[in-house]
C-alpha cells in the first residue's frame, strides 16, 4: 500500500533554511546514533539509518535540494538520472564501508568485507506514474513499463556450468596484499583479479548472459492504484524490482504517484474544496444552484441572505479514504460576484432598490459605521 516518505528536514531535525554545515553536522550525529554497527539486528535503527542517509543524499546536493524544496519527494524519486531512480543506492549495494570509508575513516572498524557468495537482495526500482484527479480519487489500474534485471533463464542464474571455487582467494573474493614501505609493512585488501571478486570461476560461461547469471528485461506490469491516493505517495510492489544474487530475494518496485490538478476542486486530505461564484441576487434571495461534484452535476441550496465566503459542507461527497472507511466531504465556499457592465435599466432598478433598503438590511455595515463615527 501507499506510504508517505518523511520530510528530509524533519528526518535530519534541521530547519528549512539550514546551512550546508548545519545539515552535515546533523547528519553525522544521527548517522552515528543509528549506525547498524551500534545496533546489531535492530531493524528500526537500520530503517532510521537509511532514512537519515537518504535525506542527507538529497540535502547535501544543491541541485537535488532545490528540486526537493520545490516538488518534495516527487522531484527526487525516479527523477532524471536513470531507471533505477534514487533508490538504487539503498538496495543491495548498500555497503557501509564504501559510503562511510571516506567520512568516518576507521571509526567503525573499516567495514567488514562481505562474502561474495552470500545471498544478496536485488535493488529497488523507482518509477513514476501520473494520474488524473479522478483516477486518484476513484482508484484505477495502470500499466507500467520498466526495465529490470532478471535471472538469466538460459542458465537459471548460475552464469554457466562447471563452477569452481577460486583457488587464488579461496572463494573470499578478495586478497590481502603486503607491501613494504619506508614505514614498514602495509597491508591492504584488494578484489581478487582471478575471479573479479566473485569468489568462484565458471568454466563454461553461459552465452546469453556472459556468465553474469542476469539479464536486463523490459517488463509491463499492471498496478492497482487504490482510491484516495494523493500526490507524492508511493506504492511498493514487493519483489518486482531487480533480481537478487546468489539466491537472494528481488528488490521492490516503488511507484511514486503524481496527481494532476483539477479544473474546479482542490484536495485537503480526503475533503474536496470548491470555490463557487454566485450572483448577488442568488445570495440575497436564496437559490438552488448547480455545482460540480466528482460524480458529475450536483445541487446546492443557498439560503436567503447568504454572505460571501460562507462554506457549505456536503457530507460524503469528497474522496474515498485510503483505508476504505468512508469518504471525505465536499466543502463549497461561495463567492459573491458583484455584477459589472450593467445597462441603464439595471442601474435604475438597483438605485431604486438602494433607496428601499433600510439600516437593518446591512447590519454589519451599519454597526461598523456607528462605531467609526464615535
Ligand atoms: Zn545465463
Ligand atoms: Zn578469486
Amino acid at each position: 500500500m501507499a506510504e508517505q516518505k518523511r520530510d528530509c528536514y524533519e528526518v535530519l531535525c534541521v530547519s528549512k533554511g539550514a546551512s550546508d554545515s548545519e545539515i552535515k553536522k546533523a547528519f553525522y550525529k544521527l548517522a552515528k546514533q543509528y549506525h547498524p554497527d551500534a545496533h546489531p539486528g535492530d531493524k528500526e535503527a537500520e530503517a532510521r539509518f537509511k532514512e537519515v542517509n537518504e535525506a542527507y543524499s538529497v540535502l547535501s546536493d544543491a541541485d537535488k535540494r532545490a528540486r526537493y524544496d520545490q516538488f518534495g519527494w516527487a522531484g527526487i524519486d525516479g527523477a532524471p538520472g536513470g531507471g533505477g531512480g534514487g533508490f538504487g543506492g539503498f538496495g543491495e549495494g548498500f555497503d557501509m564501508g564504501d559510503i562511510f570509508g571516506d567520512i568516518f575513516g576507521g571509526m567503525f572498524g573499516g567495514g567488514t568485507r562481505k562474502n561474495p557468495n552470500a545471498p544478496r537482495r536485488g535493488d529497488d526500482i523507482g518509477v513514476r506514474v501520473s494520474l488524473t484527479f479522478e483516477e486518484a480519487a476513484f482508484g484505477c489500474k495502470k500499466e507500467i513499463s520498466y526495465n529490470r534485471i532478471e535471472q538469466c533463464p538460459t542458465c537459471s542464474g548460475q552464469g554457466g556450468t562447471g563452477t569452481e571455487t577460486c583457488t587464488k582467494c579461496g572463494g573470499r573474493g578478495h586478497v590481502t596484499v603486503q607491501q613494504r614501505t619506508p614505514f614498514g609493512y602495509m597491508q591492504s585488501t584488494q578484489a581478487c583479479d582471478a575471479c573479479k571478486g566473485k569468489g568462484k570461476i565458471i568454466k563454461n560461461p553461459c552465452k546469453d548472459c556472459r556468465g553474469s547469471g542476469q539479464t536486463r528485461k523490459s517488463k509491463v506490469i499492471e498496478v492497482n492504484i487504490p482510491a484516495g491516493i494523493d500526490n507524492g505517495q508511493r506504492i511498493s510492489l514487493r519483489g518486482q524490482g531487480n533480481a537478487g544474487a546468489n539466491g537472494g530475494p528481488a528488490g521492490d518496485l516503488l511507484v511514486s504517484v503524481s496527481v494532476k490538478g483539477h479544473e474546479y476542486f482542490t484536495r485537503d486530505g480526503f475533503d474536496l474544496l470548491l470555490d463557487m461564484p454566485i450572483t448577488f441576487v442568488e445570495a440575497a434571495l436564496g437559490a438552488k444552484i448547480v455545482i460540480p461534484t466528482l460524480e458529475g452535476q450536483g445541487e446546492l441550496t443557498i439560503p436567503e441572505g447568504t454572505q460571501s465566503g460562507t462554506t457549505f459542507c456536503i457530507k460524503n461527497k469528497g474522496i474515498q479514504s485510503l483505508n476504505g472507511r468512508g469518504r471525505g466531504d465536499l466543502l463549497v465556499t461561495v463567492e459573491l460576484e458583484v455584477p459589472k457592465g450593467l445597462g441603464k435599466k439595471q442601474k435604475d432598478a438597483l438605485e431604486k432598490f438602494g433607496e428601499l433598503c433600510e439600516d437593518k438590511h446591512h447590519s454589519k455595515r451599519n454597526s461598523f459605521f456607528s462605531k467609526f463615527k464615535k
